[in-house]
């Protein structure tokens, strides 16, 4: 009997080929055979710092060989507390206290709940959550309840449960947005729990991106109707939109933020959902009951947690900013070039990410565009993987102009290629 693996997000009814990588270094990935590819997605927007970087190699070797694995309820070690005071040095002054478990969806089940354990355990009804259209904030049950419905979760809809909507902030109809969600501040019948929010970037949904001054505003709302703001910094985290967080172009603080991603330099699974101490204090008594019921298996599993702590020393050691202000100017001055082109539009920048549609007929994440630019790319070694029309790039910070501008080549030849002249 031969056993077949099922790909994630992958039709195998297409007959795609499903090439198979033999190792990886900094931005490269490499073939069995020699070949290199040009990791431009940062393999699905996890790496941050390049492939098999050496410090956080050994910090894994290192830690696999002392203490590979212990439970963490009632249980504590070394990695961990390292990684909770090393935290602070990276996150807003407010989120005291940190909860770990190991996916970006795990991580925003943990926000949720603990949102509606707050409320619960202050005894008070509160118990909607509110979203922000063409969000993505995972895909188990939980998480998909708050990302946008459509053909990746009809399946699955009898699972998921009502949320309040509010629209994305397109520019120029940001007030509607704002009004959206003071409407839903203010309803004193079903006054809302919490509002999640991608901030500044939306991934999954695009690559979609709206003003820190807007993600001030939301916030600024739901702090004036004490609804709970919880930001999504998933895939934003760790240095994506230019800053560390997303949030901090804002100059907000979130109650709860969700990282996971690059959290360990995108190395081995690991997320962190930090709270507020009044989120804490809401589960903090001698009553068991209003503890906080979550835990998984490998919850701060020390590998994962010296990985992350090798992920904040080189923020701390390297020039990891001036790396990302490079690739955010090398983005810009081929954004500029691009404004020349006919055939696409949107075209726009959040920090490291740069993301334009290619004009075409059918444009949605189900075109066939989608497989088409893949394989043209994967072709040309170059590993993108566009959302239907929306080709964006987010390398890794230490990518090379070099490697960037070949990156830069091929999407210019795939929008002549593809384009509606
Ligand atoms: C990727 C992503 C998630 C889910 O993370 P996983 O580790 O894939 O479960 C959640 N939120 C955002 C914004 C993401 O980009």
């Amino acid at each position: 009997m031969s056993i077949n693996i099922w790909h994630p997000f992958t039709q195998h009814g297409l007959g795609e080929p499903i090439p198979e990588i033999a190792r990886a270094e900094g931005a490269s990935l490499y073939q069995a055979d020699g070949t290199r590819i040009i990791d431009a997605i940062s393999s699905w927007w996890v790496q941050t710092h390049g492939h098999c970087h050496p410090r956080i190699v050994a910090a894994i070797q290192d830690q696999s060989a002392r203490l590979d694995q212990i439970i963490f309820a009632g249980w504590t070690h070394e990695p961990a507390r390292e990684l909770a005071t090393g935290l602070a040095d990276f996150l807003p002054e407010s989120l005291e206290h940190i909860f770990f478990s190991d996916s970006g969806s795990t991580a925003v089940e943990v926000a949720l709940k603990m949102a509606l354990g707050y409320w619960h355990n202050r005894g008070e009804a509160r118990q909607k959550i509110l979203v922000m259209e063409h969000s993505y904030h995972g895909d188990t049950i939980g998480a998909m309840s708050v990302g946008a419905r459509g053909v990746f979760n009809q399946a699955y809809a009898p699972l998921l449960f009502d949320v309040g909507t509010i629209a994305f902030p397109e520019a120029g109809a940001e007030q509607q947005t704002l009004d959206q969600l003071a409407a839903f501040c203010k309803d004193s019948e079903n006054p809302p729990a919490a509002l999640i929010v991608e901030p500044l970037i939306l991934g999954a949904g695009g690559m979609k991106t709206y003003s820190p001054a807007i993600l001030a505003e939301m916030v600024a709302i739901c702090r004036a109707h004490d609804v709970l703001f919880i930001a999504d910094e998933v895939m934003t985290g760790w240095g994506r939109t230019g800053t560390v967080f997303a949030c901090e172009q804002g100059c907000v603080e979130p109650d709860i933020l969700c990282m996971a991603k690059g959290l360990t330099g995108g190395v081995i699974p690991l997320a962190v959902t930090a709270a507020t101490d009044a989120i804490y204090q809401a589960h903090f008594s001698k009553d068991r009951a209003q503890m906080f019921f979550h835990s998984s298996s490998f919850t701060a599993n020390p590998i994962a947690c010296a990985a992350a702590n090798a992920n904040l020393a080189i923020w701390r050691d390297e020039p990891v900013q001036q790396r990302i202000d490079g690739i955010i100017a090398s983005h810009q001055a081929f954004a500029d070039r691009l404004k020349q082109k006919s055939n696409i539009s949107g075209l726009r920048q959040c920090g490291t990410i740069l993301a334009l549609e290619i004009d075409d007929d059918a444009g949605d994440y189900m075109s066939d565009l989608g497989p088409q630019l893949l394989g043209f790319f994967r072709n040309r070694n170059i590993l993108l993987r566009p959302l239907g029309n929306t080709i964006y790039i987010m390398p890794p910070y230490c990518i090379t102009l070099e490697e960037l501008a070949a990156i830069y080549r091929v999407i210019e030849e795939a929008i002549d290629h593809f384009g509606n002249c």
